[in-house]
């Protein structure tokens, strides 16, 4: 038995000594698998559209990544808010590249939909964006934010052109480009290029100036980003659209936690949860509001996608009123998670989530 143990050590011993001798051979094979990891992110198909929800949640619900709703279609991408820690996932995921954002898109202008935007500057002007990053949004308000983050950003801006020299990174480049429109009466077109064409239209979200919500269409293919909106009167035109991405919240349950966190002495967070229940869609009937499950009625909607959920989603009575929903919908929906995608293939009336 000792003779055993003796030649097990012996053995583990040489072993040892081999792989120590050998580690430089072995660490030159370990490292260009750990690089192409980062660096390998596989082209998605040709005209397919994909969407991928890098956030899906508000300041309420800090477990997960604030709102940010990413589009990619022939190799350009499309950035639809920028939630905090929303650009952690698009870069972790490995399946989106930084440097093909062509725009971002900013559907108001509170803290949960444009936190992450310095993230994203450097994100993808160290992965190498050749121009600055346009970012569209309506009214003075999206100017100020975009003056705001490159002032924030230019010490950085200048420290990294010194270190790595102007010719790897172009000082420009690392700036956003504020492309504001007028708060739309209607829905109209405010950009559009070889892939997509983009419309605005105004949602309520008073006392917040210039909230809108987008609508993408891509060939044949098309998607409603509600932005953060009270319930809308008439519904009528999300009809044909394949995507409704709509945010949402459910009052009686916001109302029952405002209620226990004044029991509980916390005045700040049942005051909060009060608040808020006037400017988000609630989303089922009660007794003196109707939800927005009463505005799906003969509409035509590919899937519904619920975002942005207040209270937090991912709590046990939410989501027992999320499956509430789910049953009582007329419509295809789903609640949505971080780091979720769907396809879109043109000319086709398919829709994959992953
Ligand atoms: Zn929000
Ligand atoms: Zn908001």
């Amino acid at each position: 038995m000792k003779n055993y143990k003796l030649f097990f050590l012996g053995i583990t011993l040489v072993l040892l000594f081999f792989l120590y001798q050998k580690s430089d051979e072995i660490e030159k094979k370990i490292y260009p698998i750990f690089v192409q990891q980062l660096v390998d992110i596989p082209e998605n198909p040709k005209n397919v559209l994909r969407i991928v929800f890098t956030g899906v949640s508000t300041p309420l619900t800090p477990h997960i990544a604030q709102q940010s709703v990413v589009l990619d279609i022939n190799g350009s991408i499309y950035v639809f808010d920028v939630g905090a820690r929303s650009v952690a996932n698009f870069i972790s995921q490995g399946t989106l590249d930084a440097a093909k954002i062509k725009a971002v898109f900013i559907t108001h202008t509170h803290s949960d939909h444009i936190s992450g935007l310095g993230e994203l500057i450097l994100a993808s002007w160290v992965r190498g964006r050749t121009n600055s990053l346009d970012v569209f949004g309506a009214g003075s308000e999206l100017k100020n934010v975009v003056d705001g983050f490159n002032l924030a950003y230019q010490s950085d801006r200048e420290h990294r052109v010194i270190h790595h020299g102007e010719k790897f990174l172009k000082e420009e480049n690392g700036l956003l480009a504020p492309k504001t429109f007028e708060i739309p009466e209607e829905e109209t077109t405010i950009y559009f290029d070889e892939n997509i064409s983009v419309n605005a239209f105004k949602v309520p979200h008073g006392p917040v100036q210039g909230a809108v919500g987008y609508r993408i269409i891509c060939g044949d293919r098309s998607i409603i980003i509600s932005g953060d909106t009270a319930l809308m009167e008439d519904y009528t035109f999300v009809n044909g659209v394949d995507v409704l991405i709509h945010e949402g919240i459910f009052n009686e349950e916001s109302e029952k936690v405002s209620q226990a966190a004044y029991q509980l002495g916390n005045e700040r967070i049942g005051k909060v949860f009060e608040d808020i229940q006037d400017y988000h869609t609630n989303l089922l009937d009660s007794d003196n509001e109707p939800g927005l499950i009463s505005k799906l009625k003969d509409l035509d909607v590919g899937i519904l996608a619920l975002i942005h959920i207040i209270p937090d989603k991912d709590n046990l009575i939410i989501k027992r009123a999320l499956k509430r929903f789910i049953k009582q919908s007329p419509l295809e929906t789903v609640v949505v998670n971080d780091n979720m995608v769907m396809l879109l293939p043109l000319n086709s009336d398919k829709i994959i989530i992953r």
